[in-house]
């Protein structure tokens, strides 16, 4: 979709910058610009050590996702760090619920531990109890100021604090969220489980929203808006795939018809088909009656001269499927192939096709909405 830069590799995870991240040392600098005084340039260095640090906890967390994964013997595609945080790409799911859960957990488990590494250190330090307190809230009074050490040591200790409670959130797409809809599977089924964590991804997301707002916190206005948004586009894909599920084949199926457009035809010839049904794509057949292919209105409508053959018009590829199949894995099936339908048989004869247009119309949505729900692949766990 975008661009991102592969950094490397990491414990043999290929792991990306996304190209959005351009941003963090724009922000940097405005962070670090006082009016009057100019670009401060110890605010710099500050503001870029923090970023630094912030980046190393959130890619541990996902390589706590990644290398749990790979324990479990499923594939860790790559992470990709986002400026709102990362994401450990998963291409496909575990097969047991017990290691879906522990890769899920994984995550915040290594923030709990990074923070725990810190806590005993920063209550070494004099007056270690107090910065404790500050640290978990920052808006109180500080009557020492801390050193350096202490402050990055009070960073470590709130920041992976944070990151490991808030992605515990049972909110889809967050970590607590997966891990809640993998647990849900079994009792209640895939689809209901999915529900829940969805809807309750779009509540919580609200909620997050409402309090940012009473904080004044940008940052967690925004993480808040990606759990809604991730949550009811999740929401939506599966009541996509419920209504394929739901679905005859027959109920979409287009019969052989009597008049049949010919690969040696004008165009002319079949844009007059066209004009006697409300198909979007009719077969294409050559000369022995065998089938050649598809051609799309569009097409003929856009590109293509009247006296032109039709031959450079039509498309020579598609699948081929039986009454039999379900409506939702011949559509998977269409979509992979990046073709416009399938040819369904019974014994050895052609009874019908199947093509997208049709289903795209039967879900009564714009194209670009089914294929960007249809293709959305299991999403990697953003938000840290
Ligand atoms: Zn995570």
């Amino acid at each position: 979709m975008f661009r991102s830069w592969r950094i490397g590799r990491i414990f043999g995870v290929p792991t990306e910058l996304h190209w959005s991240f351009l941003l963090v040392p724009l922000a940097i600098l405005v962070y670090s610009y006082e009016t009057g005084i100019g670009l401060r340039w110890s605010q710099v260095q500050w503001w870029s050590s923090v970023t630094i640090l912030l980046f190393g906890f959130v890619l541990v967390h996902e390589l706590g996702h990644a290398l749990t994964a790979r324990w479990c013997g499923v594939h860790a595609q790559k992470i990709i760090l986002f400026p709102l945080g990362g994401g450990a790409l998963i291409p496909h799911e575990p097969k047991r619920v017990s290691q879906e859960v522990l890769i899920y957990a994984a995550g915040p488990l290594a923030n709990v531990l990074l923070a725990l590494l810190a806590l005993p250190v920063l209550l070494y330090q004099p007056g270690g109890g107090y910065l404790i307190r500050y640290y978990l809230n920052p808006t109180g009074n500080l009557i020492v100021l801390p050193t350096l050490t202490e402050q990055l040591l009070g960073i470590t200790f709130a920041v992976n604090a944070v990151l490991a409670i808030g992605n515990l959130l049972p909110a889809y797409p967050l970590d607590g969220g997966r891990i809640l809809r993998a647990l849900l599977k079994r009792p209640i089924g895939d689809r209901r489980a999915t529900v829940v964590a969805t809807l309750l991804g779009i509540l919580i997301g609200v909620a997050l929203i409402g309090f940012s707002w009473h904080l004044g916190d940008p940052v967690l206005s925004l993480s808040a808006l990606f759990i809604v948004s991730f949550s009811a586009i999740e929401l939506n894909r599966g009541w996509q795939r419920r209504q394929l599920q739901r679905t005859e084949l027959a109920d979409v199926l287009r019969p052989v018809s009597a008049e049949r457009i010919y690969a040696t035809d004008s165009v002319a010839r079949a844009r007059a088909l066209f004009a006697k049904t409300d198909a979007r794509v009719l077969p294409v057949y050559d000369n022995w009656n065998q089938l050649s292919g598809f051609v799309e209105r569009e097409v003929l409508r856009q590109e293509a001269r009247r006296d032109e053959s039709l031959a450079p018009y039509y498309e020579a590829e598609y699948i081929t499927g039986t009454a039999d199949d379900s409506l939702l894995e011949l559509t998977e099936r269409i979509v992979a192939a990046d073709v416009y339908g399938a040819a369904i048989y019974r014994a050895d004869a052609v009874v019908g096709f199947v093509f997208t247009e049709d289903v795209i119309v039967l879900l009564d949505r714009s194209p670009r909405r089914f294929y960007k729900r249809f293709t959305s692949p299991v999403s990697p766990s953003p938000g840290a």
